[in-house]
């Protein structure tokens, strides 16, 4: 409401009710806070430190995402905010709607905590996000109030249609945050920042491209027991689960609970395996060799183009 705030004078007049046509020019006018978000904060502060922001559209996939990246980057005092651009609501074989929502905020609130970084859950139902102007300018402004420097989300080519649609919508911001009239009830960037693709196995239309590997093995043990939190995606299997998946006893649960530990392991050694190639150009033949666990991601063409010594510096370990 902060537009209308603005004009006193107006709003008085509409107050008494003096004009509907008045009422409707206003109302394209006032900021389009987007209600499936509380109030913001404004631009965050330039202190020098990188600023990173990492999407999912769920609340888990942002945090597989970031992992031992984002703690990487936290210990060193960059600012890292993880954001599911869905509440989760459908995510789970037994339980639904507002009580699993706020199960999974729970979950991933602590994850963050753990990882030191900020997390935002958008209210926006689980299984119904799509690319329509109103969600572009949510994500244009979560871009914009982080001031990020590096914008991270899964690539468009995704079996989950939420997935895909944040994507898109990612990519729908990547020019837009630019753009000092669109939404501006938020100030522009006035650099645009560099998006980057996280891996997967999509083969079509085209397979990832790793441009960056990182190498996870110092952080690995903190972010599982970090990832392992949320218990209702990963030991109850989420929309996938199903009755016994997680059993009542405690012999039980203690060996699902191995079995995830080591399941999340083996993903981010396989990366390490699959990546090999530019975990070398990373870091040498040497150390590159000796690498058990890592993540990659692959610049998006949309945003601000890296040299490669700059890319270096966004990934300063
Ligand atoms: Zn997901």
């Amino acid at each position: 409401m902060k537009g209308l705030m603005r004009f006193p004078a107006l709003n008085v007049l509409l107050a008494f009710g003096l004009g509907a046509v008045l009422g409707t020019v206003m109302r394209d006018q006032r900021p389009q806070v987007g209600l499936a978000r509380a109030a913001a904060p404004a631009q965050a502060p330039a202190d020098g430190k990188l600023r990173i922001i990492i999407f999912g559209a769920h609340p888990d996939d942002a945090e597989y995402r970031g992992a031992g990246v984002a703690m990487k980057w936290a210990k060193m005092g960059h600012h890292v905010k993880l954001v599911s651009t869905t509440n989760g609501d459908i995510g789970h074989w037994q339980i639904a709607g507002g009580p699993l929502a706020l199960r999974r905020k729970k979950e991933v609130m602590e994850v963050g905590r753990r990882l030191g970084v900020t997390t935002e859950v958008v209210d926006i139902h689980d299984g119904e996000i799509l690319p329509t102007l109103e969600n572009r300018r949510i994500i244009t402004r979560l871009i914009r109030e982080w001031n990020a420097d590096i914008v991270i989300a899964n690539r468009p080519n995704d079996y989950h249609p939420d997935h895909r649609y944040t994507s898109i919508l990612v990519q729908d911001s990547a020019y837009m945050v630019t753009v000092p009239f669109f939404c501006p009830d938020v100030p522009a960037l006035k650099k645009n920042p560099v998006f980057l693709y996280a891996s997967d196995h999509f083969q079509r239309p085209n397979p990832f491209r790793a441009d960056v590997a990182v190498d996870i093995d110092d952080v690995i043990e903190p972010t599982l027991d970090a990832l392992l939190v949320m218990e209702s995606q990963i030991h109850e299997g989420g929309a996938n689960g199903y009755p016994g998946l997680y059993p009542e006893d405690q012999t039980g649960r203690q060996r699902r609970r191995e079995e995830v530990r080591r399941d999340l392991a083996g993903r981010y050694a396989g990366y390490a395996d699959s990546y090999r190639d530019a975990l070398v150009k990373f870091y040498g033949q040497e150390r590159a060799r000796k690498v058990h666990y890592a993540q990659a991601f692959e610049v998006c063409e949309y945003g601000r183009q890296p040299s490669r010594d700059e890319l270096k510096q966004m990934f300063p370990f």
